[in-house]
């Protein structure tokens, strides 16, 4: 059963122009207590060479049209035709400007999608990426149509102090009755999807900033009454973004204000709207009493996020939906460089490859795989997706290493130079760095087109009468889904030959076959080839693909023994961290393989031993050895497995080996946890969340080994900040599950942080994700709690969402119960919120990969999804694509 019609599909090769030009939009906003009235005035003109006779076909979404003019005059119905969806009007000059008054009525009190302008805890906010500015008015709401914008808004001053919009202030006043008007100018051409209005009694933390150009900017985070204070954080990571992009990119703010507001209700984590982000607060308010150091990071990582696309996203935007990447690929690799130089490189790419490993290598391995720029979309909100941002950060990552830093650098600042005010394309961004660099990237830009992951499979054979070392290169890529190409891509492999003290060997390279060597870069643009290492004294280590430099699946036939080694020795700590987690995930797969009841144990001692050896090592920095102490997740090893998936088996395999290294490292693990004592202050900076993690690691094995719920509990009631607080809580409900020790802490904890919303979210998160089968239960009994909300979208991940995604042992219970629960709430939200909907059930898309029984409960499931009358575009696109 199809429920959508072909005619939906909307194709990057249908693109064209607007038959009309926008030169400038005038909006006012009159805000009352359960209705809005908008008036937009668009001044419009035929574009030179459209038809004399074209419509003007505007988007609506759900609106009501009260009123509709041309220059001055009220329109004849018999001139124009309106539906919720789209006005279009005829008749209109075939030269010469005019000016098109559109009057509509809309109700944001009873928008629950949380698209468009809605209510939040009583505040007026928008929404408008990538589709929610047409419903407000009927608009040409594409990318592709820039303006300036004059947003006048008015409201009740007791219920909206503050009055926001995009660009700088530029008037105010009182109308009587109670009533306020604000008009704010943004001078900056910019589309719709980056129009914010915002409305409301809100508290601001204010700050300025000095610019590189002496310019002063006034900076204003706002929040819920009594709340600024929470902000001082995120302030912080502002000020720091806007210096870094002054340093690393030369970009410079351009407005005289930059406000953020947070919000409580929110689909997504954050917006970049000119001038005016507007922000899920979980990625604003934190506190150390509220946070984890996990959430200072988010903070400062969506903070710089949506400040960098002021030039890479707002200055430049997209021509078309098609184009995503070229803003959100480029904006990620951005926030990842800001994070790496703020914190720590290494770590902060350990942390990017296992989130690209989690989230974008399922996807592109699976039913909803697509290209890093997709050719087709039924419903655009769909592809907001780990392939667009994460593998579209890696593909700029690919093309600064390739160029090197400084032509790199060259190409941004004529990407830059080039495109500035424009609505460009991955061609235009590809051709800067082809100019750039003097390189030809045509084949480079199937990174864009192709789908999937390439495998990179890598042998070695030394000779020891030529002392020569050879290494064979080989690429391949799957058929998949999205049915693009197969051809070779270009795969810079960074690589190093380590000796056996951990120096980095020199020698000279030779290649055969489709390769060039440039230095420690290996460029394999062809199906295979062969470089062969010359003049080396005895057999060296192949540490390669150093710093995960290409998104690929490795499969190099490296022997333990050479892991092991170049887990101790490796001078590129990146791929001394991957040694091991290749040791770790290849032996938890193989042991999730063996027969149930074979009690060989998962891991080998010298593994185990390496690890502990890396986890001890006081050289090391604590954030590291937190990471090297991490094993991979139980949906990485489900993955890795590809089929016959048994996620039971899966975490039994996963909890004996941490049973197996607490024993082994009691003594290790007991002297780390104690290292990071509650008595030390709490300071978010990134030196002193290592240490916390490598503390809170070592007190899960250790829990796991003595098996003792008692030390978690004192832990739990000792701790001194949220993250030791949530770890020991985390500890006591997931490895002591109804035990009164963990009943006593969730008890505790809910009546400690009952009145923070974001605190309750780890709550409900914390129960949703607790590992064994009867935690349904607890997950349906949560449902029905007074504080769950189907309306609040951080509510709903934290307890559906968060179980369908992160309890593999409970979702995939093998009586298909897990599947039917959330099945039930996402029919019950979509008809709320089908955007969040759609997005909580990609977590059926690797329904081929289990085991036969739950293989058909999953497809049942999904079809019986599939199914439901009136199911929305949104989670209709997603089930049908997943059935496929
Ligand atoms: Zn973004």
């Amino acid at each position: 059963m199809q429920r959508t019609e072909e005619g939906q599909t909307v194709r990057l090769a249908d693109y064209r122009r607007t038959d009309f030009v926008l030169r400038g939009v005038d909006m006012t906003l009159k805000l009352f207590e359960g209705r809005t009235e908008v008036l937009t005035r668009l001044s419009l003109e035929r574009r030179p060479g459209a038809p004399a006779n074209a419509a003007l076909e505007l988007d609506g979404d759900e609106l009501i049209l009260e009123s509709i003019a041309v220059d001055g005059a009220i329109l004849e119905p018999g001139r124009y035709d309106a539906t919720p969806e789209s006005l279009s009007v005829t008749g209109l000059p075939e030269t010469g400007p005019f000016e098109l008054a559109i009057e509509t009525r809309i109700a944001p009190e009873d928008n629950t999608k949380l698209m468009g302008l809605y209510r939040s805890n009583g505040i007026w906010c928008t929404q408008c990426e990538a589709e929610g500015f047409r419903r407000i008015t009927y608009f040409l709401d594409r990318p592709d149509v820039l303006a300036p914008y004059r947003v006048r808004i008015e409201a009740d001053r007791a219920a909206a102090p503050v009055l926001l919009s995009n660009g700088n202030p530029v008037e105010s006043g009182d109308l009587g009755d109670g009533r306020h008007f604000a008009v704010w100018d943004d001078p900056f051409n910019k589309p719709s999807y980056l129009f914010a209005v915002v409305a409301g009694d809100l508290d601001a933390l204010r700050d300025t900033f000095l610019t590189m150009s002496g310019r002063t900017v006034e900076l204003g985070i706002y929040t819920e009454k009594g709340r600024a204070r929470q902000a001082a954080y995120a302030m912080d990571a502002l000020k720091r973004s806007m210096a870094w992009d002054e340093r690393r990119f030369g970009r410079e703010y351009d407005l005289d204000v930059f406000n953020v507001v947070a919000i409580a209700d929110f689909n997504m984590g954050a917006m970049e709207n000119k001038g005016l982000n507007v922000f899920n607060h979980k990625y604003v308010l934190l506190d150390p009493d509220i946070a984890t150091d996990a959430d200072y990071a988010g903070v400062e990582t969506v903070i710089a996020h949506e400040y960098f696309h002021n030039w890479t996203g707002n200055r430049i935007t997209c021509r078309d939906w098609f184009q995503l990447c070229l803003k959100e690929g480029l904006t990620v690799y951005r926030d990842q460089e800001f994070s790496a130089d703020e914190r720590e490189r290494t770590v902060q790419r350990i942390g990017s490859v296992r989130r690209l490993k989690a989230h974008q290598f399922p996807e592109d391995q699976g039913p909803l795989q697509h290209p890093v720029r997709p050719g087709e979309y039924r419903e655009i909100n769909n592809f907001y997706t780990a392939t667009v941002y994460d593998k579209g950060a890696e593909v700029v990552r690919m093309i600064a290493t390739l160029l090197g830093e400084a032509d790199f650098r060259k190409g941004m600042d004529l990407y830059f130079e080039r495109h500035d005010g424009e609505a460009a394309t991955i061609e235009d961004f590809v051709a800067c760095f082809e100019q750039a660099g003097a390189v030809d990237l045509s084949q480079f830009a199937l990174w864009y087109a192709q789908a999937g992951t390439p495998t990179l499979t890598v042998t070695e054979a030394w000779d020891p009468q030529e002392r020569r070392h050879t290494v064979r290169l080989r690429q391949s890529l799957a058929p998949g889904a999205a049915r693009t190409g197969t051809e070779p891509m270009v795969l810079p492999i960074r690589f190093g030959l380590v000796g056996g003290n951990g120096e980095e060997r020199r020698a000279e390279g030779r290649v055969a076959g489709g390769a060039r060597l440039d230095g420690d870069l290996i460029v394999l643009d062809g199906r295979e080839a062969t470089v062969t290492f010359a003049g080396l004294s005895d057999r060296p280590y192949l540490s390669v693909l150093r710093d995960f430099s290409a998104p690929v699946t490795l499969e190099h036939d490296q022997a333990e023994a050479d892991r092991l080694a170049l887990a101790r020795l490796d001078r590129n700590l990146f791929n001394r961290w991957r040694a091991l987690d290749d040791l770790l995930s290849g032996g938890l797969t193989r042991a999730a393989r063996r027969p149930l009841g074979d009690t060989a144990p998962s891991l080998d001692g010298a593994v185990v031993d390496a690890l502990l050896a890396s986890a001890g090592d006081e050289e090391l920095d604590p954030a590291f050895r937190g990471q090297v102490l991490t094993l991979p997740g139980e949906a990485e090893i489900a993955r890795q497995l590809g089929e016959g998936v048994d996620p039971d088996r899966v975490h039994a395999v996963v909890e004996d080996a941490r049973a197996v290294i607490g024993r082994k490292g009691l003594s290790t693990f007991a002297r780390l946890a104690a290292a990071e004592g509650s008595d030390v202050p709490f300071t978010p900076d990134a030196a002193s969340a290592g240490r916390r993690a490598l503390a809170n690691a070592a007190l899960a094995y250790l829990a796991a080994a003595r098996n003792d719920p008692a030390e978690v509990a004192a832990r739990y009631r000792s701790a001194g900040n949220m993250t030791d607080r949530i770890a020991a809580l985390a500890i006591l409900g997931h490895r002591f599950p109804q035990s009164d020790a963990s009943e006593e802490a969730l008890a505790d904890f809910y009546r400690r942080y009952e009145t923070d919303e974001l605190v309750l979210d780890k709550w409900f998160a914390l129960q949703a994700t607790a590992p064994f089968h009867d935690a349904l239960a607890a997950v349906e009994r949560l449902a029905g709690h007074p504080r769950f909300t189907m309306r609040n979208p951080n509510r709903v991940r934290a307890l559906v969402g968060s179980f369908a995604a992160s309890n593999q042992v409970a979702f995939h219970r093998p009586d298909g119960a897990g599947y039917r629960f959330v099945a039930e709430k996402l029919v019950a939200l979509d008809r709320i919120n089908p955007q969040i909907a759609a997005r909580i059930a990609t977590t059926f898309r690797a329904w081929r990969s289990f085991e036969a029984g739950r293989r058909a409960k999953l497809e049942e499931t999904l079809r019986q999804i599939a199914e439901t009358k009136g199911l929305s575009k949104d989670l209709g696109d997603i089930v049908d694509r997943s059935l496929k």
